[in-house]
């Protein structure tokens, strides 16, 4: 543990140092909204073809929802933490240009029935309803209308509700509240992990950017000649603006577009639904699980954690996942009931001696947080094209970026990612015309 951990206590989160040392330009060429993965991508993409750049975030930090906070001395990452689909994901490929210190996530987990490790049987029977349930999802979201994705999951037997829970958790909604079309589309395996902290990693990506810190935009006007950005900190003008602050906190109308936005942007926007996912952050080192960084799957009671990640960088830190439905039911309460939640439902799965030493360390409420107000986007059944709608410019000015645009890798940093270098991408071919 270092110092600064140790005066703080368990629990405590230590800040890490980012920020830039790089002085804003006034009158840049694109202003960007949000120093999160999409606009860091955005600006290192511009910045790269010769145009200079202002990011303004609302937050006195940058990263967004990838957030690595030090916690007795280790890193754990409080929003984002895995790198999903590493054949397609910009960031492991990034990562690996600069030799960050990625490692493969292990593709085998715990399997327990009732506080014992289930039998071959039974967890050949969960793969097999997984298998089944990704089956029909694919096949009727090529061939039937766009609806809710639960609506066309076959009967699994009793391990249906768990498959229908993970998948539930990894939406970031009920399946009964998620598009079919959109679901599938999404790319999920050959994970990896890095070493210190996805949050950190993104940190390091954004350190010597020009970012105004604690700059929330209230304002853009594109009524005249390029755009006018109105924030609590001054006002900026550029030729084109690239938005990448979440659905959820469009939705609350943080920012006004003078003019108004055409009608079909503001209907995709407001189509998103607040995807919900968060981290019960445990120190359990006498938990029963063993290996590196294993998915753990707790079935047989009365109540089952829809995600458990354990032994995080082969320490005693392990991610108790909560979804919508649990998360929802700690809003109005007090600060520790998801950690009292959490150890109830270990107890009730491995007995109370077994959590003897458990300390639920931190709880997270991105849903809650006015820059978030999710942890992503989700698609409802029917407005599957949304996320294509975004794309399109407006006015040739407005360009919005993020997570909830990307088609195959939607809620996750990489996808955020990509869709940044998307919009500078289009922006520099527009104004070199
Ligand atoms: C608990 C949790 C776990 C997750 N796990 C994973 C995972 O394992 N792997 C993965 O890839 N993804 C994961 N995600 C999702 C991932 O974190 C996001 O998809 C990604 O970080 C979004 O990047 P972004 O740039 O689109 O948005 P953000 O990171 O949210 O960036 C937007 C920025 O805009 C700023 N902003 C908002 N409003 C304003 C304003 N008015 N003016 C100026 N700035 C503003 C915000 O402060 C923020 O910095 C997780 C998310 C959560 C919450």
């Amino acid at each position: 543990m270092n110092d600064d951990a140790a005066k703080r206590g368990v629990g405590e989160p230590v800040p890490l140092k980012t920020g830039s040392s790089i002085a804003p330009a006034a009158d840049p060429d694109v202003i960007i909204v949000g120093a999160g993965s999409a606009g860091i991508a955005a600006a290192r993409h511009l910045i790269a073809q010769g145009l200079t750049v202002t990011i303004l975030e609302a937050r006195a930090r940058i990263g967004g929802r990838a957030l690595t906070r030090s916690f007795k001395g280790h890193p754990l990452d409080l929003g984002a933490h895995w790198l999903h689909a590493g054949p397609i994901n910009p960031l492991v490929k990034l990562g690996f240009e600069r030799r960050e210190p990625l490692r493969r996530a292990p593709v085998d987990g715990h399997f327990f029935v009732r506080g014992r490790p289930g039998s071959r049987a039974e967890s050949a029977a969960l793969d097999r309803a997984f298998a089944m349930a990704d089956r029909a999802m694919t096949q009727a979201a090529k061939a039937h209308e766009d609806q809710a994705a639960a609506k066309v999951l076959p009967p699994m037997g009793p391990q249906g509700r768990r498959v229908a829970a993970i998948h539930g958790l990894v939406s970031g909604r009920p399946l009964e509240e998620v598009s079919l079309h959109d679901f599938p589309s999404m790319e999920y395996a050959d994970n990896l992990f890095i070493a210190g902290g996805l949050g950190a990693y993104v940190a390091r990506l954004g350190k010597d950017l020009p970012i105004q810190l604690e700059a929330p935009v209230r304002a853009i006007d594109w009524s005249g000649l390029g755009v006018r950005v109105e924030t609590a900190a001054g006002t900026l003008r550029g030729k084109a603006v690239i938005v990448t602050t979440p659905m959820a906190v469009l939705q609350q109308d943080m920012i006004r577009f003078m003019p108004a936005l055409p009608n079909a942007v503001q209907e995709a926007i407001h189509g998103f639904t607040q995807g919900v996912y968060e981290h019960v952050a445990l120190h359990w080192p006498d938990s029963p699980f063993r290996g590196a960084d294993r998915l753990a799957s707790l079935t047989g009671t009365h109540r089952a954690p829809p995600g458990l990640l354990t032994c995080i960088d082969n320490t005693p830190f392990h991610f108790f996942e909560l979804d919508r439905p649990a998360a929802a039911g700690f809003d109005g309460r007090d600060a520790h009931a998801p950690h009292r939640y959490a150890r109830a439902v270990l107890a009730e799965h491995f007995g109370h001696r077994a959590i003897r030493n458990l300390t639920a360390l931190h709880s997270t409420a991105w849903r809650n947080d006015p820059w978030s107000r999710a942890s992503w986007a989700v698609v409802p059944p029917g407005l599957y094209p949304i996320r294509d709608t975004l794309k399109a410019p407006v006015g040739e000015r407005i360009w919005f970026a993020g997570e909830a645009l990307s088609r195959a890798q939607w809620g996750t940093a990489g996808g955020a990612w990509e869709e940044g270098e998307r919009a500078a991408g289009e922006i520099v071919r527009s104004l070199a015309r």
